[in-house]
């Protein structure tokens, strides 16, 4: 606390995200990087847009990023109007908070889910009532039939990796045609139907997706979102209220090259497929409970073991997973899918430290 904070600040429980320790040799398993490099095309990319005119950086990029939108628009046989882009999926979901989930009626969301969402509420002042997943860790829709100002989750789900059927959405988009359902899809591409087919069809939807996980860039820092164009509209006016250029030269051309490059995109989302059965399998031979994953990671808890002496036994083999001290779910950790590799080492250390 200062007396130069304003009333707000004070009130905030900031977003804690997963560390990024400064040790050489780690295995990082805990933030749900892609373990594979992005396109070799990003990296060109970006250094014809240096190289062209060495001086290009003193302008401004583009505000609308059409060149981006456009290719999102292909990509996913859209038209360019029914695409917001932002610097990160964070914030296209904090412009979504601000912009179509803060009404009189409370947003909905899951009790087990991406834990900024309770963060934006507390930013921007919106109501919220959370829905606990059924025993399995499953959404049900049936449990979000009650009156409120929006429904938000991530599918699959974070940190489970439970994947909701397509029909089972569409359900919730038909109970709720007076308020907006935004399916959060990070992970949608390792084993989901995306639900951007809808988009046509329910005025309601909004579906964010962000380039930091199948895409391997999350240090670039940019998503997106696909919906109505009344819905994109309210996005785009909180976000000229806010940054009129969200995204950088090098993010933009960088992100098309990605979406451009569908090849390399199947290829690392394959393996990292395959690879995740193989973890899943050798875990459950270890004696784990694995919930079933549609992710990048894995959400799995072993019977006889503290997840946070799991956790910081693994740690002490320079191998870091992701463990949350949350009601329902402290005895489970979250393990991003990394290389073959990275996933022998860890079922070896874990073998040895379940000895
Ligand atoms: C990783 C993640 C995001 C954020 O992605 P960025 O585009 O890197 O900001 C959004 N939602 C969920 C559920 C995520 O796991």
């Amino acid at each position: 606390m200062s007396r130069f904070w304003s009333k707000v600040v004070g009130t905030l429980t900031p977003y804690v995200p997963g560390e990024q320790p400064k040790i050489a040799n780690l295995i990082k398993l805990n933030t749900n990087e892609n373990p594979y490099p992005p396109s070799p095309r990003v990296l060109e990319a970006i250094q014809d847009e240096l190289g062209a005119d060495a001086a290009r950086l003193r302008l401004y990029p583009d505000p609308n990023a059409d060149l981006l939108k456009g290719t999102i628009a292909r990509t996913y046989g859209l038209t360019a109007d029914k695409v917001f882009v932002g610097n990160g999926s964070d914030e296209v979901l904090a412009h979504v908070f601000m912009a179509l989930l803060k009404h009189e009626r409370r947003v909905l969301f899951p009790d087990i889910t991406y834990s900024f969402y309770p963060v934006y509420c507390g930013l921007y002042d919106v109501d919220y009532r959370t829905v606990p997943l059924a025993d399995d860790f499953t959404i049900n829709p049936a449990d979000y039939a009650q009156p409120n100002g929006g429904i938000i989750f991530p599918n699959p789900n974070a940190p489970t990796g439970c994947l909701l059927a397509a029909d089972a959405i569409e359900q919730m988009l038909k109970a709720n045609p007076d308020s907006v359902v935004v399916v959060d899809e990070a992970y949608v591409d390792f084993g989901g139907k995306s639900a951007i087919s809808l988009v046509d069809r329910y005025d309601n939807l909004l579906v964010v997706h962000t380039l930091s996980k199948s895409r391997s860039l999350a240090g670039l820092r940019v998503g997106f979102a696909v919906g109505d164009p009344a819905l994109i509209e309210a996005l785009e006016r909180v976000k000229n209220s806010f940054n009129s250029y969200p995204l950088d030269r090098l993010a933009i051309v960088g992100a098309v090259a990605a979406l451009e490059d569908s090849g390399h995109f199947e290829q690392s989302r394959q393996a990292i497929i395959a690879s995740r059965d193989t973890l899943t399998a050798a875990l459950t031979q270890l004696g784990f409970e694995v919930l079933p994953s549609a992710a990048n990671f894995i959400f799995a808890r072993h019977p006889q073991y503290d997840a946070a002496q799991l956790a910081q036994a693994l740690r002490e083999k320079n191998i870091i997973v992701r463990h949350f001290k949350l009601p329902r779910i402290d005895q489970f950790l979250r393990i991003t899918v990394g290389t073959d590799a990275e996933c022998t080492a860890l079922i070896a250390a874990l073998r040895n430290i379940l000895r």
